[in-house]
């Protein structure tokens, strides 16, 4: 599986690669298609929609080994960081 991202960050450590490749359960950290980092920190009650909305954060650092993974200006370059 190839998945556009999975590339690009999960280099760090087996944990990270594991999550961002797993088929098993539904990632909380995915990369989104503009190739930034995000985690969802939140949920949020849609009004309007049956199913919540996540609330995602850029993610700068690896939450398992703590490698420097992008950059707040790699992510306002790429357009992202105030997703909702
Ligand atoms: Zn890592």
């Amino acid at each position: 599986m190839s998945a556009d991202g999975a590339g690009k960050f999960g280099g760090c450590c087996e944990i990270l690669k594991d999550v961002l490749e797993s088929d098993e359960f539904e990632p909380l950290i995915a990369s989104d298609e503009d190739g930034v980092l995000y985690m969802s920190i939140g949920v949020v009650e849609a009004e309007s929609e049956d199913d919540p909305n996540m609330v995602d954060h850029p993610l700068f650092f690896c939450p398992f080994c703590g490698t420097k993974l992008q950059t707040p200006e790699e992510v306002d370059a790429k357009g992202g960081g105030d997703k909702n």
